[in-house]
């Protein structure tokens, strides 16, 4: 199997192949008699909420989340006697018939860890906080300091490495962005490659110690910054001889639809890429939510795998001088109309309705009709351009908004002013001159573009870009590369129609595929269409969910709220909802609402305001990383918030 491995992964330096989906295969490792990683399926997570020393209820929601398809369940140690606990929580467990390998959540507390480690099956360290405390200062080391650190971390570690080694408990070596250590973020700043070495230190000394009992994790709220720690750790172990099993997780999603856009981004990018062997998507929702989204994504993975994939990409010579799998870049492309070059990617809606008579059928792509004053509303999340297909509107529509019409159709219209043509590929040979002296947009699905005479293009053209592959990303990655080497700078809309899925699995699906491809850069828009949605306004909310997630586009607020756990210092989710009350129309402000003060400061990571739980009805506020105002009464704590966002220039009365 070692041989097989190593082959499986040269390929695509951090995947198995980046034109071919095949999952990476990754060293099997034992999690209390489950096996994970290798060719096991891919195991499902999640975490319980509850107060660690209130056992009854702690095994209540462990078997709740084993019912809601977890795999394993993970529970907060904060100190020894939470530690200690366990052993009572897994007694209880086993006594009622439920096997479920248990993993206990270390952050500052090597003796809990040690003692979770001869009780129950997994533990998992950070190494941020393991042997440091932040301080969130900057230090500067040589050469012999840095040495004689990783000594000291060798030491503080080693003995949990030997009771795990001695009782058979398996480990993961958690490295989250928002709580690198200050030696790490002093050395190799707050990156990805930071986030790498972070977890490659206490990786050596496992090996070290030859214990090899480990998955590692890189997660990030920020789903660039979780993709690339991913890959550059896959590269990474394979350099050293490594390939331990992948934990994937977007930490501090948020909730609702935001939060499974952003998880299904950054995780849905690396399964797609084949990477990964268990998945935690963290909602700020009761926990019991999380395994169905998480199995929502892991299956559909799972089918390719065992379905063999019949789609084969040309390959490109050396794809990497075209793009980095590392670091964000986007194509370059040249800007016709509003797409392309430095413009935010666009959204296009395609409208199907009965009739076009009624202004009011464009709010669901976000123009909202007011009839009194004979004008449209036009919402943050309102869409670029609106697909009519065959169907002219009988009103006048919004003045920015772009129209595109099929081509046979745009050639009766009297009036041509922000419409454009769709062309198929067999139209554009004998296309009518005026099509191509302005803006057009041209389509195909895989196979058409091989059919096209390239030069035909000129600069107005705009390509749409249509897959049914599944998964659509090796395809779709290949076309954008290939136009790269050819040297052509067509603005490329991503296209893929969502006919047979039901609402909430939609979002899941859509958010994985396009976010892979806007997550390397690659693309300058994206059209979702799904005619059998019931809701058509989620078409809209889904585009610009998604681009907000790859943070390609901002149009709302952003919150980074923590899943809770039994550190949590109130209720999230009402917090949550109550400060989203009062703050969602701060479009592009990112604020942590974070349950304690322990984890929380260190887990916001690029949050511009943080809204902390420092004790029983406690709230620090934070600006960035700096305290504002610790430990107000949580009655006027969202108030006292808002006035520091005022203080900052940064808030906007609502009307
Ligand atoms: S930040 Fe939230 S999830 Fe993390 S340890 Fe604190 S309460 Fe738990």
């Amino acid at each position: 199997m070692e041989k097989e491995l190593k082959n499986h992964i040269l390929q695509g330096e951090y995947c198995a192949n980046l034109f071919q989906y095949n999952r990476l295969l990754t060293r099997e490792i034992n999690i209390g008699g489950s096996l994970m990683g290798g060719y096991n399926p891919i195991r499902i997570q999640s975490m319980t909420t509850t107060d660690t020393m209130d056992t009854q209820a702690t095994v209540a929601q462990t078997i709740r989340l084993v019912e809601s398809g977890c795999d394993y369940v993970r529970i907060t140690a904060p100190s020894l006697k939470e530690a200690e606990n366990l052993g009572l929580i897994k007694k209880e467990l086993r006594a009622r018939g439920y096997n479920v390998p248990l993993i206990a959540d270390i952050h500052f507390t090597p003796n809990a860890a040690e003692m979770a480690a001869r009780l129950i099956e997994k533990v998992r360290v950070n190494p941020g906080n393991y042997a440091d405390k932040k301080k969130f200062e900057n230090l500067n080391y040589t050469a012999s300091d840095y040495a004689a650190e990783l000594e000291r971390i060798y030491q503080k570690f080693s003995p949990l490495v030997k009771i795990c080694k001695e009782y058979g408990t398996a480990m993961r070596i958690g490295t989250n962005h928002g709580s690198l250590s200050d030696r790490i973020m002093s050395h190799y700043g707050d990156t990805p490659r930071g986030m790498v070495e972070s977890a490659m230190e206490f990786i050596r000394i496992c090996e070290d110690l030859n214990f090899y009992n480990l998955c590692i994790s890189m997660k990030a709220s920020n789903t660039q910054v979780m993709v690339e720690a991913y890959r550059l750790l896959v590269k990474t172990m394979h350099n050293e001889g490594m390939n331990y099993p992948l934990h994937l997780g977007v930490t501090e999603a948020g909730d609702g639809e935001d939060g499974r856009i952003k998880s299904a981004v950054g995780i849905g990018t690396l399964l797609a890429d084949g990477l990964g062997d268990t998945i935690r998507v963290s909602l700020t929702e009761d926990p019991e939510f999380e395994a169905p989204v998480a199995k929502a994504l892991a299956d559909r993975y799972e089918s390719l795998s065992q379905n063999k994939i019949k789609t084969v990409a040309p390959s490109i010579s050396n794809p990497f001088q075209y793009y980095s799998p590392y670091q964000f870049s986007r194509r370059v492309s040249q800007e016709v109309l509003n797409i392309g070059s430095k413009h935010v990617p666009v959204v296009v809606y395609p409208l199907h309705a009965d009739s076009l008579v009624d202004p009011h059928v464009l709010a669901p792509a976000g123009y909202n009709y007011q009839s009194l004053l004979d004008k449209f509303n036009i919402s943050d999340m309102a869409c670029d351009y609106i697909y009519f297909g065959d169907q002219i509107p009988s009103f006048n529509c919004p003045g920015g908004l772009g129209q595109i019409y099929n081509y046979n159709t745009w050639k009766r219209l009297a009036v041509k002013k922000q419409c454009f043509p769709l062309m198929q590929i067999s139209e554009l040979h004998s296309a009518d001159p005026a099509a191509f002296a302005q803006a057009y947009f041209v389509t195909g699905n895989e196979g058409d573009w091989e059919s096209l005479d390239w030069s035909i293009l000129n600069e107005f053209a705009i390509l749409v870009v249509s897959t049914t592959y599944e998964p659509n990303v090796q395809w779709q990655r290949s076309f954008a590369l290939n136009l790269m080497q050819q040297g052509i700078n067509c603005p490329i809309i991503w296209q893929r129609s969502y006919e047979d899925v039901e609402d909430e699995a939609l979002g899941i699906k859509a958010a994985a595929d396009f976010g892979s491809l806007l997550t390397d850069g690659l693309g300058d828009g994206i059209w979702i269409g799904a005619d059998n949605l019931k809701a058509k306004s989620k078409l809209t909310s889904l585009a610009f969910g998604i681009l907000q997630a790859t943070r390609l586009r901002i149009s709302k607020t952003e919150y980074i709220s923590c899943p809770s756990c039994g550190r949590t210092l109130f209720d999230l989710q009402e917090t949550t909802q109550y400060i989203r009350s009062r703050t969602d129309h701060l479009k592009g402000i990112k604020i942590a609402i974070m349950g304690c003060i322990v984890n929380g400061p260190g887990e916001m990571a690029d949050a511009d305001y943080g809204y902390v739980g420092t004790g029983p009805g406690k709230i620090t506020l934070y600006r960035g990383k700096t305290v504002v105002k610790k430990n107000v009464d949580s009655t006027f704590a969202l108030d006292e918030l808002i006035h520091i966002i005022q203080e900052d220039g940064n808030w906007i009365e609502t009307t």
